[in-house]
């Protein structure tokens, strides 16, 4: 076998926030730790850019709400200030064409649907609470709830068009999927796992409750900063072999990763490690080969982990004209391109945003209308909502996360029927000295950045568990000037 270039404890592939918080968890542990990171920055979904007039975009996560707190935790160390999403004024509602304002959480336009989508809201609440956020497999109904989708589901336990299109709506804001992609008891364990359907949903209170000043990307950055040389950027992992220790051999691991030389070549780097924690979604991982391969079970999760489908789009205006006409920027539609905006303007209103999401089955399809096509349909809907104003942005930008390869979508992965219950098992569970970490393999806050934090925790729990303590005891915890 041909020597290592490198020698550590712990590699993590992946720095996004999971494999951020996994990399500080270990290093503060006592542990030599290399994070590799394929893309040539850190933060992965989530991604802060200033646009040429100078405005703030979230291009990935943005929100962060109550019990959110490993990730408030993080931005008040490092200084980092929240605001609450703009929601003065009515929200607009678009249905069959039409466009009507409400105030809340629920359309009005329709009051038996209205109440019909409360209803059926409180339904999948109640059931969520039954489903656990970790072992969904475990309820007794599992094989049940997880053989239907969400579409089955609503088809029979709403009783109007309303109901279901506001569910779809709400499906697609969270995870970039349809109803009919994804079983229920996903769904269930997903929003347990957050508290409720309604707490992902909602704004005040909910999980869209505040924004960062200057963009969720900073805490990842100041991670980076503060874990300095032990994180390698433009290093994608290609190819993991590893021993489990069953030969006598010690358990570890040998990554091999692509680095771009100077001439822009590409060279192999080696890494021998002890242990390996893969920080990225699984249908990510699954473009990496591992010798030997990894068990059938963990293999088949990897193929029906699909990520939803998400283009993010920011239209900017030189300020929120918006707000005079008494809006708050938020509109829920029942078709079309966006079925869902927000009022992403600046805390100090020195620039109109407004932010929508490309979903599902319309984010594929739209694919062939390129991204001029996608803007002229997205501003012609802003214009029917909010005006003629709308159609004449200063900007406008999309992040359309389908088309990155360290990604593959987002904003997470959206599992169909028949996946939990024959493959969620092998969600977490590490193999030999290889350990999952992932907003997807999150007990709180799954899809989340809180999810991504939390589960960094635990695999870097898992991993100092399996270690003997000799190497636990060496000085080596982060030090802010030096990066070491
Ligand atoms: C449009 C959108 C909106 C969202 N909105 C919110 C929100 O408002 N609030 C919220 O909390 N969450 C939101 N999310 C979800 C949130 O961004 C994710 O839950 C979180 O960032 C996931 O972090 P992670 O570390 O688990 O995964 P990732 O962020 O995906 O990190 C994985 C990392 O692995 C790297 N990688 C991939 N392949 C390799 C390889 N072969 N070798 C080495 N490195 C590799 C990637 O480049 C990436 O940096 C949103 C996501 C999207 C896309």
């Amino acid at each position: 076998m041909t020597p290592a270039d490198r020698t550590v404890d712990v590699v993590v592939a992946g720095a996004g926030y999971s494999g951020l918080q996994t990399a500080r968890t270990l290093v503060d542990a006592g542990l030599d730790v290399l994070v590799l990171e394929a893309r040539d920055r850190v933060g992965g979904r989530v991604l802060t850019e200033v646009t040429p007039s100078g405005a703030v975009v979230d291009q990935g996560g943005q929100w962060i709400g109550p019990t959110q707190d490993r990730l408030q935790a993080l931005a008040d160390e490092y200084g980092v200030s929240t605001f609450p999403t703009y929601l003065d004024g009515a929200n607009l509602e678009v249905r069959d064409g039409s466009v009507h304002p409400f105030i809340g959480l629920v359309p009005t336009s329709d009051r038996d649907g209205s109440a019909d989508t409360v209803a059926t809201l409180l339904d999948l609440d109640l059931l969520a609470q039954e489903v656990s956020p970790t072992h969904p497999w475990d309820h007794p109904d599992a094989g049940a709830l997880d053989r239907i989708t969400l579409a089955e589901w609503v088809e029979s336990a709403a009783d109007t068009q309303t109901a279901r299109s506001l569910v779809a709506t709400a499906a697609l804001a969270v995870f970039g999927c349809g109803p009919e992609e994804l079983s229920l008891l996903y769904v269930l364990s997903y929003a347990h796992s957050g508290g409720s359907m309604s707490s992902l949903i909602r704004t005040a209170g909910g999980a869209q409750e505040r924004r960062f000043t200057g963009g969720a990307q900073q805490m990842a950055l100041r991670l980076a900063e503060r874990l300095g040389d032990r994180i390698v950027l433009d290093a994608p992992v290609v190819s993991v072999s590893y021993t489990d220790g069953g030969t006598g051999e010690p358990a570890g691991v040998m990554v091999t990763a692509e680095r771009r030389g100077a001439d822009d070549g590409r060279s192999s780097w080696r890494v021998a490690a002890r242990r390996l924690v893969v920080a990225m979604p699984p249908a990510v991982q699954g473009r990496i080969a591992f010798d030997p391969p990894l068990p059938g079970s963990r293999e088949q999760l990897v193929q029906r982990a699909p990520m939803g489908s998400v283009t993010k789009i920011h239209a900017v205006y030189d300020r929120p004209f918006w707000r005079d006409a008494g809006l708050s920027g938020q509109v829920v539609a029942d078709a079309g391109m966006l079925r869902a905006t927000f009022d992403d303007s600046p805390e100090d209103g020195s620039h109109g945003i407004l932010m929508g999401f490309i979903a599902g089955a319309v984010d594929r399809s739209s694919e062939s209308d390129g991204a001029a096509g996608r803007q002229r349909v997205c501003l012609e809907e802003l214009a029917r909502a909010f005006g003629p104003e709308a159609a004449e942005p200063i900007e406008f930008v999309e992040q359309r996360w389908s088309a990155e390869p360290y990604s593959r979508g987002g904003p997470v992965a959206g599992l169909g029927p028949g996946v939990l219950t024959a493959c969620g098992p092998s969600l977490r569970m590490p193999v030999g000295p290889i350990h999952w970490a992932g907003t997807e393999t999150a007990s709180v806050w799954s899809g989340y950045i809180e999810g991504a934090l939390e589960s960094g925790e635990r695999a870097a729990t898992e991993v100092v568990a399996t270690l003997d303590g000799t190497a636990l005891n060496r000085a080596t915890g982060l030090d802010e000037s030096s990066g070491q």
